[in-house]
């Protein structure tokens, strides 16, 4: 691959800027200075450095956000502010996408990545893997609903939902609530709840799989994956 791509890529800035990094000899490969931007080697199997820094080559970044309301779970949209608008220039050469949908007015954890295979994965029906909410829920939440949440609820549309957990923390004129789900329909955590009598008034994911919201992180604010959260999602 051509030098001024791969560095472009990782997040350098763009074509131009990383060819005046190049012709200026800050760059070497193998332990030479290249000054030629068309100079061709393979990231992974060449040492890179660029500034003095070792490059560490990734095909793919794996970022975890604490979605904040107001924001589109999308990657371009000409009227609202998309998730991906939130992230640094550093990340936009990635083409990181989010996986799955938070609704505009849910916060939470949101995982966002270039790695499709493990989106995939994440999002398959067929591999159930569990979503977990915290909910504030207008009225009076009961064992009815925990009993019919199990049981699988008729949404709008006459899908029946899969079995999902309701645990109450609180019962009351705003009842506080948890709710595990595996699937993913559009709106559903709330489309549930409307279909027992209930509005959402507060709806926030704070965990997907094996990954969990890190409450260090503000609304708005991300990080990028450590290993062991990598490892446990794989
Ligand atoms: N269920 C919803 O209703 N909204 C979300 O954003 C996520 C799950």
């Amino acid at each position: 691959m051509r030098l001024d791509k791969i560095l472009a890529n990782q997040g350098f800035g763009s074509r131009k800027d990383v060819k005046k990094l190049i012709k200026k000899g800050k760059v070497q490969v193998d332990g030479k200075a290249i000054k030629d931007s068309s100079f061709h080697c393979e990231p992974k199997e060449s040492e890179i450095v660029v500034n003095g820094q070792v490059l560490d080559y990734r095909d793919y970044v794996y970022i975890i956000m604490n979605k904040p309301k107001g924001v589109i779970s999308a990657t371009e949209d000409h009227v609202e502010t998309c998730v991906t608008d939130l992230l640094d220039e550093f990340y936009q050469p990635f083409s990181l996408f989010p996986v799955g949908r938070l609704d505009k007015d849910t916060v939470g954890l949101l995982l966002l990545t270039n790695d499709g295979e493990l989106a995939h994965r994440l999002l398959s029906p067929q591999k159930h893997v569990e979503k977990t909410y915290e909910a504030h829920i207008d009225g009076y939440v009961t064992g009815a609903d925990v009993d019919a949440f199990k049981q699988g609820v008729e949404l709008d549309d006459g899908y029946v939902t899969k079995p999902a957990e309701l645990i109450i923390a609180e019962a009351g004129d705003i009842s506080y609530v948890r709710v595990v789900i595996t699937e993913g329909k559009f709106h559903q955590i709330k489309r549930m709840f409307a279909s027992r009598g209930h509005k959402v008034v507060e709806l926030e994911r704070v965990q997907m799989g094996s990954l969990v919201l890190d409450e260090e992180l503000a609304r708005g604010e991300y990080r990028e994956l450590t290993e062991q959260e990598l490892s446990l999602l794989q």
